[in-house]
């Protein structure tokens, strides 16, 4: 088998459990990339930024796309947010690219929780302004 995070061949013990679902990653990446949910507040003119994230490393584009699967903690995170009157901003690569442009409007109407797979600094949007 070949594992879909480091792209690597290997080999586990026959087991039952393996019949009808094959492993897509390998033993050491299950490990390494079990997402960790990380959270850093940002206080900004108008509130806070909640920034969460699951993921400190740098990602390629590969892992990313497998990854993208641990979005489901980000969801059930809203599922259980009480207020509501937060504005919420899950991070794509794309909307990280045009941020600069959007921020300056997001963050001047209050509270925002952001979600993204991977750790960006933000603080290049000069949000305290
Ligand atoms: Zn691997």
């Amino acid at each position: 088998m070949k594992c879909r995070l480091c792209d690597r061949f290997f080999n586990l013990e026959d087991s039952f459990s393996f019949l009808f679902k094959f492993p897509q990653i390998c033993p050491d990446c299950t490990e390494s990339f079990m997402p960790k949910l990380k959270t850093e507040v940002i206080p900004i003119t108008g509130g806070v930024i909640n920034y969460h994230y699951l993921y400190e490393r740098n990602l390629s584009h590969l892992q990313k796309t497998y990854l993208e699967r641990h979005y489901i903690i980000f969801f059930k995170m809203m599922q259980k947010a009480e207020t509501g009157d937060e504005i919420v901003v899950l991070i794509d690569e794309r909307l990280l690219h045009d941020l600069k442009n959007w921020s300056k409007l997001i963050f001047s109407l209050g509270d925002v929780t952001i979600y993204s797979l991977q750790y960006h600094d933000l603080s290049y949007t000069n949000f305290l302004d």
